[in-house]
């Protein structure tokens, strides 16, 4: 049955829509044309409204200002209004009355429920921007004269999973669940950000998860190209809050793009790009504001190179575990216990570069308290007996990243010579086996600094 769902609707796209995108009326009516003017645009994924302005608050943020209120037993009247009031504003412009009806009936519904597991209530409370969003959209489309049906998590099967340490996991049947969806034969609207667990239990993903939603429903359909609309024309070359217009990205690779994100570039969810990338849906990154343009799009091979760097991108937080010992090259088992006891501290290593006689461990630094370090730093001192042993905090890590590097000779060398012409030093190099991207380690005062300096070598 399923599969005969996939022949009906060739060459769907999965369209999910941002929080900016679904901030007041005026952007819900430009989502609306975009879905509707394209009939590919099958199956709709929207975020909880965003800001509207600067200063503005997310309902998400309003939302969780709303569950803390209660579950420390205060009334949540204030926030539970100010929640409402976004949400009415919405349907009045929209002239859709009873839809808010129903929206605030079930918003309320749900924080009266008592509160006896904090998490869980957080969770359930969290999701109710989303769900509301995607009533609000489906019922627009409805009265506009579109068949458009608000899509249930729980009853489309997207199933989820918490494990251990707090990170939600998809469960593999979900895939199965949701190729139904293929099914419908009016647009489908379907709220990001949370699925159950299979005990029934609302779990939302990390913040910016529908990016996740939108991920998990292209791979389940097989969607011709997972649709990202955001409020940037394109992902940019750099942060644009570091450098001024800087160069438009429009085509980039799921690898590339992965080693960005890593460094702090913030476009899409980190873990959005996984189920697309399985699969290997492009997904393009595109404009509500300005929907005829192009945007960038996100692919497993690339067609073209604008130019050698991809991206340049730099994150804080870092620190590094050095430790040097003679002779360490002939010490069989020497990483294997390092390793291990850094594991034994629930750790994990984001890279390790290393020399003969010398390896350096970086770690994120919020995860390195000083009890961990004292313990490790005892431990490798005592069990391994290394000549040196020192911790080096506040890193930044600054990657250059580009498939063209893999071809081109002396691109570190390039970046390494304008970092030092800058007067950075660099506290450590590393680069990848893939050779898609060079990591640098520099102090974090060094870090915007440094990102500006490469941008200015590679993009002029
Ligand atoms: N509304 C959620 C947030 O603000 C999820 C999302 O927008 O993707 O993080």
């Amino acid at each position: 049955m399923r599969r005969s769902g996939v022949f009906l609707i060739k060459d769907m796209k999965v369209t999910k829509f941002g929080g900016s995108s679904c901030a007041d009326a005026t952007q819900i009516k430009k989502v609306c044309d975009i879905i509707l003017s394209d009939p590919e645009r099958r199956v709709i994924v929207v975020s909880a409204p965003g800001k509207r302005f600067s200063s503005d608050i997310k309902v998400t943020d309003l939302l969780i200002a709303l569950a803390d209120a209660k579950i420390s037993g205060q009334s949540g009247e204030k926030e539970l209004k100010a929640v409402l009031d976004r949400f009415a504003s919405i349907c009045e412009e929209l002239e859709i009355p009873d839809c808010m009806e129903s929206i605030k009936e079930n918003i309320e519904e749900s924080i009266n429920q008592p509160v006896k597991d904090a998490a869980h209530y957080m969770d359930a409370t969290k999701a109710l921007g989303e769900d509301s969003c995607a009533r609000l959209v489906s019922t627009y489309l409805t009265k506009i004269g579109h068949k458009a049906t608000y899509c249930n998590p729980k009853v489309a099967g997207l199933l989820l999973e918490t494990e251990a340490g707090g990170h939600v996991k998809i469960l593999p049947e979900s895939y199965d669940n949701l190729a139904d969806l293929a099914r419908l034969r009016e647009l489908c609207v379907f709220p990001g950000f949370f699925g159950y667990s299979k005990e029934g239990e609302i779990i939302t993903f990390s913040r910016g998860g529908s990016d996740i939603t939108g991920a998990i429903l292209a791979a389940a359909l097989h969607a011709s190209v997972y649709e990202n609309w955001t409020d940037v024309d394109n992902v940019f070359a750099v942060n644009p809050n570091l450098v001024k217009d800087p160069f438009p990205v429009t085509e980039i690779t799921y690898d590339e793009m992965r080693e960005l994100a890593y460094a702090g570039f913030q476009v899409l969810h980190e873990e959005a790009l996984y189920p697309a990338f399985v699969r290997g849906i492009p997904v393009n990154i595109k404009n509500t504001n300005n929907p005829s343009g192009k945007g960038t799009m996100i692919v497993s091979k690339r067609t073209h190179y604008d130019s050698l760097v991809t991206g340049i991108a730099g994150e804080k937080g870092f620190c590094a575990l050095n430790m040097s010992k003679y002779l360490m090259n002939r010490e069989v088992g020497f990483l294997v216990k390092v390793l291990g006891i850094i594991a034994d501290e629930g750790l994990s290593i984001e890279h390790m570069p290393s020399g003969i006689d010398s390896v350096s461990i970086i770690l994120r630094a919020a995860d390195f308290t000083p009890e961990k370090e004292r313990r490790i730093v005892q431990r490798i001192s005592l069990e391994l007996n290394v000549d040196n042993i020192s911790v080096n905090r506040d890193l930044a890590i600054v990657m250059i990243v580009g498939e063209a590097m893999a071809n081109t000779v002396g691109t570190t060398a390039r970046a390494a010579t304008a970092l030092s012409k800058a007067g950075i030093n660099l506290e450590l190099i590393n680069q990848g086996a893939s050779e898609i991207s060079v990591m640098f380690g520099v102090r974090e005062e060094y870090c915007s600094y440094a990102v500006r300096t490469l941008y200015k070598e590679f993009f002029g």
